[in-house]
């Protein structure tokens, strides 16, 4: 029997949400094969329960990955038009767009961003990125090479196949366009598995993949817990391809597991450490603007959180007042809070974690400029900390918080800058405010990073790329360079006149 919908009634705005409860698999809602397993959902705001939904097992994950394959040799795959995809890419765009805010309440419940934000840059972000590869769906095409008059090759951008993705909790629906549009381009098929914290809006959005039209099979959701769904798919015999957004310590495991199992294609977008520098010649208020929206940006809960601050002596003192004043005017507060700029943190979990560093910034000698003390009362909240004086050994410094904590240092030269930007096993993100051209230009070249803003931090664009340099990842999303992740190039050699003696 079909586990039956949930509705539920976001008791700030009176909205009732249907919210799906089973796994999906060829265009419907499913019960497990073989387990009872649930998944409990929790407004991290109110930490009460959202709703139980099923949670995949193995034995699920091989019929999610059976209906791919199927949908792949069948309706998808090589038996389907670029222009047909691209219309229904551009479809699933148009419901969500018609959908954006009952999609942004439900992830703000679920996940406890701004209602806000949620509605205007995640969904609006992820609805421009459908969009992108819509455009792309009927534009792959490979190259022609003519060697001599008697041969020529070309080549052949093919889907890679079934493709396995697991994304996390930071950015449920923004992540899940990302994996999504450039794989439905290609013509690939696909078995998602949301992070077990905030699967509800991929489940919500599969329905829409129903309603647009897309045939069954072609885009599967099931929520699972990582050790189980995640490890099942990274290790699965016939997933030709795994696409993860996570941590440094689980993107490992997805490899390990590819490995050892068919040697999948694997793309991972890791953890970060990202540095970012304030040189004495850069607007000021502006550098604090945007190094407070660097660090607290859905607070803190980023990959490229730029959590290592680096001020030139010769205005430190007043910049760390600026950012001090910035930081401390946002308001942290339940999402759906009309003044709302920063929610609560996603999990207990989460909240545990981000607290036991603060108390470890405490012990190491850091000194705090602001934050730093809990919040009486119900939510995971954790109100922006700054600390000062840090030093390089400090695990402040070295590990990533995934919370709105930042590590705040001086410097003298831009030499020394560099090298300490640079002191990091991670190279997802940095940023630099300067008005100095030449020093722009020098100190992004040697940044260790796979995204490097000059005057503005986070910032991003559907049609550039998107990855990590040394421990932050394997393999670039957005742009056209995505599109590399989900093909696998065939060369033709066509002999027309040469004859072996
Ligand atoms: P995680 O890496 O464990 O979870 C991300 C996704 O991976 C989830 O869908 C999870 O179910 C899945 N997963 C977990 N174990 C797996 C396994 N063995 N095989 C396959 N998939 C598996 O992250 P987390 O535990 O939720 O958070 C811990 C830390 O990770 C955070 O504090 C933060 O530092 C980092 N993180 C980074 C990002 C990012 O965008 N780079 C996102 C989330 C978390």
């Amino acid at each position: 029997m079909s586990p039956a919908p949930v509705e539920i009634t976001v008791s700030a705005t009176g909205r009732k949400i249907t919210v799906p409860t089973g796994l999906f698999i060829n265009n419907e809602f499913v019960a497990s094969v073989d387990s009872k397993e649930t998944i409990q959902t929790v407004n991290p705001a109110t930490e009460e329960v959202i709703c139980s939904i099923v949670a995949a097992s193995a034995a699920d994950i091989d019929v999610a990955v059976a209906a791919a394959r199927k949908a792949f040799q069948t309706t998808w795959g090589k038996n389907v038009t670029g222009f047909e995809r691209s219309r229904l890419i551009n479809k699933l765009a148009d419901l969500m767009e018609r959908d954006a805010q009952e999609l942004a309440e439900l992830e703000t419940l679920n996940n406890g961003k701004p209602v806000r934000v949620a509605r205007d840059f995640d969904i609006g972000d992820s609805i421009q990125c459908l969009r992108y590869y819509a455009g792309w769906a009927d534009k792959i095409t490979g190259e022609a090479s003519i060697d001599n008059k008697t041969k020529f090759a070309f080549t052949r951008h093919d889907p890679i196949g079934v493709c396995g993705q697991i994304i996390p909790w930071n950015y449920p629906i923004n992540m899940w366009a990302w994996k999504v549009a450039p794989a439905l381009a290609c013509s690939c098929t696909i078995v998602m598995k949301p992070s077990e914290l905030t699967p509800l809006t991929a489940l919500k959005l599969s329905e829409l993949v129903v309603e647009a039209g897309f045939p069954p099979g072609v885009l599967n959701t099931v929520p699972s817990y990582g050790s189980v769904g995640g490890a099942a798919l990274s290790s699965h015999l016939d997933v030709d391809k795994v696409a993860f957004t996570g941590s440094t310590l689980t993107g490992r495991k997805i490899m390990e597991a590819a490995a050892k199992s068919n040697l999948k294609k694997v793309s991972l977008e890791l953890g970060g450490k990202s540095p970012h520098i304030v040189f004495e010649s850069a607007d000021l208020d502006q550098a604090a603007n945007w190094a407070a929206l660097g660090i607290l940006y859905n607070t803190g809960q980023d990959c490229t959180a730029g959590s290592r601050l680096f001020v030139q002596d010769t205005i430190y003192d007043k910049f760390i007042e600026l950012l001090a004043q910035k930081a401390q005017a946002l308001t942290i507060s339940d999402g759906f809070a009309e003044a709302a700029s920063g929610g609560p943190v996603v999990s207990k979990t989460q909240y545990d974690r981000v607290w036991s560093y603060i108390e470890s910034g405490k012990a190491e000698g850091a000194k705090l400029l602001i934050g730093g003390q809990k919040r009486p009362g119900k939510g995971f909240f954790v109100d922006p900390t700054i600390f000062t004086d840090v030093k390089p050994t400090m695990k402040i410094v070295k590990e990533e918080i995934f919370g709105p904590v930042l590590s705040l240092a001086k410097f003298h030269s831009e030499e020394e800058v560099i090298a300490l930007a640079n002191d990091t096993s991670y190279g997802l993100g940095a940023g630099l405010h300067s008005k100095d051209a030449n020093q722009c230009m020098r100190v992004s070249s040697a940044l260790e990073a796979g995204t490097v803003w000059v005057n503005q931090y986070n910032m991003l664009n559907n049609n550039v790329p998107f990855g990590g340099k040394k421990q932050s990842g394997i393999g670039r999303e957005l742009g056209s360079y995505a599109l590399e992740e989900y093909t696998s190039i065939k060369a033709v050699h066509w002999n027309f006149g040469e004859k072996l003696d």
